[in-house]
């Protein structure tokens, strides 16, 4: 059977995609190597999917890299506000919490993908799952996508031919939910460029990292990137310690730019203000309220007293590394220690445990407006393959979305006006 588009992954974009496509009217088919549709949608936000969020364009465009202008149709066509719409029309009732973020109201990321298969099947769309799509070939104006199919004791090979595939195969980063980077092999086989690729949304490792810092969460910290010696990025919010080194919403946030820092073999450092609301002078004066209150005598601070001092200024957990980090530490040096405590970065998690995947197939390759390779008709692209990514937060959730719809409704488009005009 010759398909009019098929699209190749079955995670946010590619259930989007499929969906809209097949809405417009056209036989739609989806190959997913695993044996289920959408196992990353289920393992984000810790379970509960944070699948968007509530900000306007010019908030939403600060959180996407390396530029926002190339989303910016795929976001207008399909929005926020849309994805929403989306969903609630589907049956998935939605909840804002925190910050604007938005997930399901059950609090469950399974019932995300549910409903997106639920979407795809009301649709027609063709579900075919445990294929692995190995390659993509086009003859005349037909595409030809080759896979392999687990068939538990054997394996099988095929091919189905369609006239415009959209690949939606993620990135690099939890290769274990199925994206280990085959779209980035089937644009290069037909000549789209990539950008360099790296992992982001990760956790950085401190030179000697003190493993008893492991367990420790933060709340309200302010954390700066340097770079060669230069700040490059302030940030404030909730900070976590991991086995894996410094991660949590701030890490995260900043990671982008270390990681890429580091790769480029530049130095890099964080340097953690555990009190960003308060000036080295206002900090001053509030240690010196909290000896008074416990009629503590400034010249007669030993160890135990230090540490008692040091319980009202911080999570109890923390007091042993931060001593540990600042040896001869008095009160005269703490409210410096408290504003500076710098750790110097030298490595990050790969890709078995990073968010996101950075770099991707490259902007100047695709057409904005639609998500066509632009010397490739019929060839689109859509979600984290792209060169596209964002912060925490239901920015890249909303990409996959966004690019998914707008990809899956030109690819239809560009389908029922060849049939018109052959009419
Ligand atoms: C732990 C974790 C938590 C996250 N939490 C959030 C969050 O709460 N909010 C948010 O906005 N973002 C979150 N993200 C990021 C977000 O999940 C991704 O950016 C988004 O899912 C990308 O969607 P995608 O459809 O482009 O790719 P994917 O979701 O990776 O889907 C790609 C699909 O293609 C299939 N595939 C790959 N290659 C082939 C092939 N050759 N043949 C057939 N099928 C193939 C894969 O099996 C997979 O199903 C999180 C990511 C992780 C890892």
């Amino acid at each position: 059977m010759l398909y009019d588009i098929l699209v190749i992954g079955a995670g946010a974009a590619g259930m989007m995609a499929a969906t809209k496509a097949a809405r417009a009217g056209c036989s739609v088919a989806v190959l997913e190597r695993n044996p289920f549709c959408g196992k990353k949608i289920n393992i984000t936000g810790k379970g509960r999917c944070n699948l968007t969020n509530t900000r306007t364009w010019d908030e939403f465009a600060r959180h996407v890299h390396p530029s926002a202008n190339f989303l910016r149709p795929a976001f207008y066509s399909f929005s926020n506000k849309d994805v929403v719409s989306f969903f609630e029309e589907a049956g998935l009732k939605t909840v804002v919490t925190q910050g604007g973020r938005i997930y399901p109201e059950s609090m469950r990321a399974a019932d995300v993908s549910r409903t997106l298969v639920k979407c795809m099947e009301e649709a027609w769309v063709e579900i075919l799952c445990g294929r692995e799509v190995i390659s993509v070939c086009r003859e005349g104006d037909i595409f030809r996508c080759n896979y392999i199919e687990d068939g538990g004791r054997r394996m099988d090979s095929g091919s189905i031919e369609a006239l415009s595939v959209i690949v939606t195969t993620g990135g690099l980063s939890y290769p274990t939910t199925g994206s280990t980077g085959r779209g980035y092999d089937i644009a290069e086989s037909f000549d789209l460029h990539l950008e360099p690729l790296f992992p982001s949304l990760t956790a950085l490792m401190p030179w000697q990292y003190d493993t008893a810092l492991s367990g420790i969460d933060l709340e309200n910290v302010g954390l700066t990137l340097v770079v060669d010696r230069t700040p490059v990025q302030f940030e404030t919010g909730d900070l976590s310690f991991t086995d894996n080194g410094i991660e949590g919403a701030l890490g995260f946030r900043v990671s982008r730019r270390a990681v890429k820092a580091i790769l480029a073999g530049q130095k890099v450092f964080l340097e953690l203000d555990l009190k960003p609301a308060l000036s080295t002078e206002q900090l001053k004066a509030r240690i010196g309220r909290e000896m008074a209150a416990m009629q503590i005598d400034p010249g007669r601070v030993g160890q135990l007293l230090m540490r008692q001092l040091l319980a009202r200024l911080m999570p109890r957990a923390l007091i042993v590394p931060f001593v540990a980090a600042n040896p001869g530490l008095s009160v005269a040096t703490l409210p410096a220690a408290l504003k500076l405590w710098r750790f110097k970065i030298q490595s990050f998690t790969g890709y078995e445990r990073a968010v996101v995947t950075a770099g991707g197939v490259s902007q100047k390759d695709v057409i904005a407006k639609t998500l066509c390779a632009r010397n490739v008709p019929g060839l689109y692209f859509a979600g984290e393959v792209l060169d596209l990514d964002g912060d925490t937060g239901g920015y890249n959730l909303q990409i996959a979305f966004s690019t998914g719809s707008l990809a899956g409704e030109s690819a239809a488009q560009r389908i029922l006006k060849q049939r018109a005009s052959s009419e």
